[in-house]
């Protein structure tokens, strides 16, 4: 265990301790943490030649980058171009490495910088028919760019299979990529755990999972009930206790890399999360931080605990 995981377990242990000592569960008593001696968690995970970082993730806009070998891709371009050159930056990657984008579904926060990638480069866009169809206008002018997703595609060095997930768009994805020995898979924006989910996440090295909320907080939250049934409902958005419940059974090869992504900003915090995760895992036998190695993306890119950890 490296020293940030044995910082994390130890995170998870004192809000786990906090709660108890606070004698009840609501999420009105989130712990306060204790700030100043947890790192920041990028949201970045590492595998041999491969790896996968949130460049940003959440509501307000999501885009994960992989590299694998001499592959190059995103995955969403939903923040701007500026922000993508810059957190392509320390991988010493520029937009024009890119070898291609793939797009998980329509919604805007999937593809608000999509437009002005294409525009500074000349990559393909790989999506569904579906998904094409509905981003629209501002990327009719693009068509010659747009792949259709086949079952399995072969881009360079890697191995692409799109698999379908339940969420309230024309027609979603989630993708699983090879490389190599090396199975990585992206699972957000979805309303429940489909079995084509829970076979793309098993035995993957690099796991990106939404835990979206906590479905007690959004339920004494901010968001009118129509929006909470909306995320709560099939085609809506994980929960912590549904992405803990899916890790807490699924098969490995040995440590599990999970970057847990598409967290609510207003329905959930790192804390909460970490704590849902810790309490399920323990229950099915598993450590945080020797079977599962866990990450928290953010709206940001990282977690930066020191400026609230209790966001
Ligand atoms: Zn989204
Ligand atoms: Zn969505």
């Amino acid at each position: 265990m490296t020293e940030s995981e044995q910082q994390l377990q130890a995170l998870a242990l004192s809000v786990s301790q906090t709660r108890q000592a606070a004698g009840c569960a609501g999420p009105s008593l989130a712990p306060q943490l204790p700030l100043a001696e947890v790192p920041n968690l990028g949201g970045e995970a590492r595998r041999g030649d491969c790896l996968v970082s949130m460049l940003a993730s959440g509501s307000k806009g999501n885009a994960a980058y992989f590299q694998c070998g001499q592959t190059r891709i995103l995955i969403d371009a939903g923040i701007s171009c500026r922000r993508i050159e810059q957190g392509l930056k320390p991988y010493g990657c520029q937009l024009t490495d890119l070898d291609a984008v793939f797009i998980t579904h329509e919604h805007t926060d999937h593809v608000n910088g999509l437009p002005t990638l294409l525009k500074r480069t000349h990559m393909p866009v790989y999506t569904t028919q579906e998904t094409w169809q509905a981003v629209g206008q501002k990327i009719e002018s693009y068509t010659d760019r747009f792949v259709r997703l086949p079952r399995m595609l072969h881009l360079k060095d890697i191995q692409v299979v799109p698999f379908a997930i339940s969420h309230d768009a024309a027609r979603p994805v989630g993708y699983t990529i090879y490389h190599g020995d090396c199975k990585m898979t992206l699972a957000t924006d979805l309303g429940f755990v489909s079995q084509d989910v829970a076979d793309a996440a098993a035995y993957a090295d690099i796991l990106v999972l939404e835990a979206n909320h906590d479905e007690e907080m959004l339920k004494n939250g901010p968001y009118p009930y129509m929006l909470q049934q909306r995320i709560l409902g099939n085609h809506g958005h994980l929960s912590n206790m549904a992405a803990a419940g899916l890790l807490a059974d699924l098969p490995t090869k040995g440590m599990m890399r999970v970057l847990l992504a598409h967290r609510s900003e207003k329905n959930n915090t790192p804390a909460l999360s970490l704590h849902t995760m810790r309490s399920v895992l323990s229950r099915s036998g598993k450590v945080i931080g020797q079977d599962i190695l866990l990450r928290l993306a953010c709206q940001h890119g990282q977690v930066r605990f020191q400026d609230g950890g209790n966001r």
